[in-house]
């Protein structure tokens, strides 16, 4: 996966890709990510990016001919590009994108705004797409651009270790993952589940599934619409369900 991150604050970014898995995956040649300060493609004296609004009204706003012109060099430097403006005015970022930009050939630019967001002109003149993380503000693109590379990294075949642990994971499936435990056995009174220490692999893959159909019956139920399910599946959600009626706990979101 190639990335291009445009941005005034390249430490916001640079950091942050020279750690853990990401650093590991750069290392390796699986992900390509360039930091592409926006500054560098002032051309005035003094490098300006960024200027009032017209019609007044607080903050600042990114000028568009830096921008223009560092997407110009990325072009002809990479080739193809997608480029994705980080804005929370975009479509909601979820685990299904992640799994197409993994995929993707061109390089994802992410043209990062700050302040008041950039000049309009930008968008009207680049081909691009909005991309927001959640219904918030942030201070600007820049992690809202890490949180895509991160998510979408993590899916390139090989950047993992261990390509099941991404199948079994939260939302793959549309569904939440189950519990993990790790040493010691018994702590402050909490005991690790018997079937997790009994070596019966049927059993324990029994209960991560069962485990993993509670969680997200409890914590994301609206998940289980767009699930695929099993007949045993669908059974023991029945029962589970049938369980809470019983103990009186609201099922209201089941249709
Ligand atoms: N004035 C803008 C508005 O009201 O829509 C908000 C600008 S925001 C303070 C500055 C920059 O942060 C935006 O241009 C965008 O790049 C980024 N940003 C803010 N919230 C975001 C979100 N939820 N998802 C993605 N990017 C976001």
């Amino acid at each position: 996966m190639k990335c291009d991150v445009i941005t005034l604050f390249p430490e916001m970014v640079a950091p942050v890709l020279r750690q853990s898995i990401l650093k590991r995956a750069r290392e390796r040649h699986l992900l390509d990510v360039r930091v592409v300060p926006l500054r560098d493609f002032a051309t005035d004296k003094h490098h300006i990016t960024d200027d009032m609004p017209y019609g007044g009204g607080p903050g600042m706003v990114l000028k568009p001919e830096p921008i223009f012109a560092a997407l110009d060099r990325i072009k002809q430097e990479r080739g193809g590009v997608r480029v994705i403006i980080p804005s929370p005015q975009g479509a909601i970022f979820n685990q299904g994108m992640a799994e197409v930009f993994s995929r993707e050939e061109r390089s994802l630019v992410f043209i990062c705004g700050h302040y008041e967001g950039i000049d309009a002109r930008v968008m009207q003149g680049i081909d691009h797409e909005e991309v927001s993380i959640g219904d918030y503000l942030l201070t600007g693109g820049e992690m809202a651009a890490l949180i895509m590379i991160d998510a979408s990294a993590r899916l390139i075949p090989g950047v993992l270790g261990d390509s099941d642990s991404i199948e079994e994971e939260s939302f793959a499936s549309s569904l939440l993952e189950y519990p993990h435990y790790t040493r010691p056995r018994e702590f402050r009174g909490m005991k690790v589940p018997d079937v997790l220490v009994s070596g019966n692999h049927r059993a324990i893959r029994d209960w991560r599934r069962g485990q993993s159909l509670l969680s997200t019956l409890y914590k994301r139920p609206d998940l289980l619409a767009h699930a695929i399910l099993t007949n045993e599946d669908r059974q023991w959600l029945g029962q589970a369900i049938s369980g809470m009626r019983k103990e009186g706990e609201s099922v209201r979101w089941i249709s």
